[in-house]
């Protein structure tokens, strides 16, 4: 899966990415309804998630969580990827 073409502009590197993910990549979000409120607000939106369903990342993506993207990925059959340097 390619990796989308962040502008840099988007909300997330705006505010810093510690919103979107703590640093040892636990599920522990500081406040997700506001990180998921920046994302609707990104014209990035959809292949930032699409990106995310496809490639194991961590954090919010698209406006998902972690376990959202795998109740998503079970409902379209989408086996994500590992994450890779290519990724
Ligand atoms: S949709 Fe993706 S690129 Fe846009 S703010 Fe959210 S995490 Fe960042």
């Amino acid at each position: 899966m390619k990796y989308p073409r962040f502008t840099g502009a988007e909300p997330c590197a705006q505010v810093g990415t510690d919103l979107f993910f703590t640093p040892d990549n636990s599920i522990v979000y500081r406040d997700i309804r506001e990180v998921k409120a920046l994302c609707d607000a990104c014209p990035m939106q959809g292949p930032c998630l699409e990106y995310a369903l496809h490639v194991n990342v961590v954090g919010i993506w698209g406006g998902t969580t972690e376990s959202q993207r795998r109740m998503i990925r079970r409902e379209r059959n989408i086996i994500a990827e590992p994450i890779t340097k290519a990724s």
